[in-house]
């Protein structure tokens, strides 16, 4: 069609005269069909971004935050409670002797028993409740509006999601636990410090025996884990 208008252009002949409505009619339909082509190229380069950007976001193992994301998360959320001048609180946890569950079960089992505790966590968490997993098998809570009493009673919640019953998956009936650790934060802290203070005392529900949930409360400018089942409550 081009060729036949050039060549007509150029005096080597003479189209038809319906030619003259044919030429602008199928230049706007090859327009028309570039568009388009261009308009699905790019809706598929922007499926593809939001599909790594969701991927950078969440766990893919198990469905919660990524380590950046919850990091992020944690961050704006101390930002939100300092300006606020409302109470934050973070839980710490690491699932018990899971190695062993990966050595006597294998590897594939051992991703399931994760992927089934990250659910039964979550499922106990209020909608703006930010869970994330923060190494292989240590998760972290964020919970905004929440004072020390009140992070110490989800944490309790969500140990007994855990040992309230067994998990079963692929004829495998194993039992599992969680070491929790639970800080407040304090006024002028940062979300690193905050952090710091909930895996001391995750540290200190490990050490006491495990399966236990321990509060971390700043005294006189120390940081102490106090085991909360005698303690704190
Ligand atoms: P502890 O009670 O002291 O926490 O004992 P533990 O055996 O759980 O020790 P630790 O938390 O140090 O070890 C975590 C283990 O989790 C090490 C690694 O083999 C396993 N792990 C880490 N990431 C994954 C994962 O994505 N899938 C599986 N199946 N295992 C993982
Ligand atoms: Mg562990």
């Amino acid at each position: 069609m081009v060729s036949l208008r050039v060549g007509e252009l150029l005096g080597g002949w003479v189209n038809p005269p319906w030619m003259a409505h044919a030429f602008p009619a199928a230049m706007a339909f090859s327009g028309l069909v570039v568009t388009i082509g261009l308009a699905e190229q790019l809706q598929q380069l922007r499926r593809d971004r939001d599909h790594a950007s969701r991927m950078a976001s969440y766990d893919a193992l198990t469905g919660a935050s990524s380590r950046p994301a919850i990091e992020e998360q944690l961050k704006t959320a101390v930002r939100d409670a300092h300006r606020l001048d409302r109470p934050l609180s973070v839980v710490f946890f690491d699932i018990d002797r899971f190695k062993q569950i990966n050595d006597v079960h294998g590897h594939r089992i051992g991703d399931q028993c994760l992927r089934i505790i990250a659910l039964r966590t979550r499922n106990r968490l209020r909608t703006y409740d930010q869970i994330g997993r923060y190494g292989g098998d240590e998760l972290v809570v964020v919970l905004p509006d929440t004072e020390l009493h009140e992070a110490l009673g989800v944490a309790e919640n969500l140990r007994s999601a855990v040992n309230c019953r067994p998990l079963s998956m692929d004829g495998v009936v194993l039992e599992a636990s969680l070491s929790i650790g639970v800080a407040q934060l304090q006024q002028g802290e940062t979300a690193e410090q905050l952090l710091e203070r909930a895996d001391a005392a995750l540290y200190a529900s490990k050490a006491a025996g495990r399966d236990r949930v321990s509060g971390s409360t700043r005294i006189t400018g120390t940081h102490k884990a106090l085991p909360t089942k005698e303690t704190v409550s």
